[in-house]
């Protein structure tokens, strides 16, 4: 800990924003490493996930929340409380935007956001695809919502302006103690990560309502001298979306155990002996005390 340091900065930088405009494509490039699961589909990130980044003089707590979304669902309530309570304690706001979002905004939302006094910033990403034009009429269009936030134009996935907004974002932190210990990396538990591992594999291998219906759950894990042996359960909601997770003659449960065992010995530098079971669990995303069980109440 960098206790005596009076110099030292530390606060909560929480980023928000539609669903897969690149929340947390964002995090994990500040991070240098990836915290949170990024894929090519809307609704990826369940939960808010905080990464520290702890330096000598300075401790930047990242905060990746759920995109905001229209609830269909008692899941997706919390996933868009989730999104709202990172409005309560940030220390800096980051509003991510996808030129697209011009035409989707939440007007709720944004009218919480402005009349905060965090500060503000406005972040319009993916420029490396975007054509200039379009990104400019995007900055007029939230200069306009947000008069008094600082707006910035970046990539996340290429890198082009993050290094410009994290010099900003450094010099907006407030001075103050460590919030966590140095050596921490994240509020989630290797477990947690094991398991949305796993969940990002279901995002990557099914379509259209499948990786929706899905949750992960890891039952046991145990480290044992050469080899850390873990057992999950995915939960689905009925017993056809089963039949599509095993696939025929179990191919597809095999291909996304046999991928998503290779990113948790990375993730966990050791090797890994992975079990996967399917189960129906009906109405998951509407109980209460699933959703309370699966951790959507954290
Ligand atoms: P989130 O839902 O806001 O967390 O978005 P993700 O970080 O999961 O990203 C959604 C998709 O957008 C993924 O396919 C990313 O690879 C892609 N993406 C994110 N940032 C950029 C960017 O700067 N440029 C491009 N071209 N794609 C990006
Ligand atoms: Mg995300």
């Amino acid at each position: 800990m960098h206790k005596t340091n009076s110099n030292f900065k530390a606060g909560f930088v929480n980023i928000v924003g539609n669903p897969n405009v690149g929340k947390s494509t964002l995090v994990n490039a500040f991070m240098g490493e990836k915290i949170s699961i990024v894929t090519p589909k809307v609704q990826t990130t369940r939960h808010r996930i905080l990464g520290f980044l702890t330096q000598e003089n300075y401790q930047i707590i990242f905060s990746d929340t759920p995109g905001i979304v229209q609830p269909n669902n008692e899941m997706q309530n919390r996933m868009l409380a989730y999104s709202f309570s990172a409005l309560e304690d940030a220390d800096i706001l980051l509003y991510l935007t996808d030129i697209e979002d011009i035409k989707r905004v939440n007007e709720d939302f944004v009218n919480k956001a402005k009349n905060l006094l965090t500060p503000l910033f406005v972040i319009i990403n993916k420029i490396d695809i975007r054509n200039p034009e379009e990104v400019a009429k995007a900055k007029i269009f939230w200069q306009e919502k947000f008069p008094s936030a600082a707006l910035f134009e970046v990539s996340a996935l290429k890198g082009n302006g993050v290094k410009e907004l994290f010099t900003r974002i450094l010099d907006t932190l407030p001075y103050h103690p460590p919030y966590f210990p140095e050596d921490e990396l994240s509020d989630k538990s290797e477990r947690f990560f094991v398991s949305e591992i796993i969940r990002e594999q279901i995002f990557l291998n099914y379509y259209k309502e499948i990786p929706y219906a899905v949750e992960v759950q890891i039952e046991e894990f145990k480290e044992k001298e050469d080899i850390t042996v873990i057992k999950a359960k995915i939960f689905v909601l009925r017993e056809s979306q089963k039949n599509i997770i095993i696939g025929s003659k179990g191919a597809m449960i095999k291909k996304v155990g046999i991928e998503a065992r290779k990113n948790i010995q990375q993730f966990l530098g050791r090797k890994v002996y992975l079990e996967l079971f399917v189960k129906v669990r009906k109405g998951w995303r509407d109980d209460e005390n699933t959703l309370k069980q699966f951790g959507y109440f954290d």
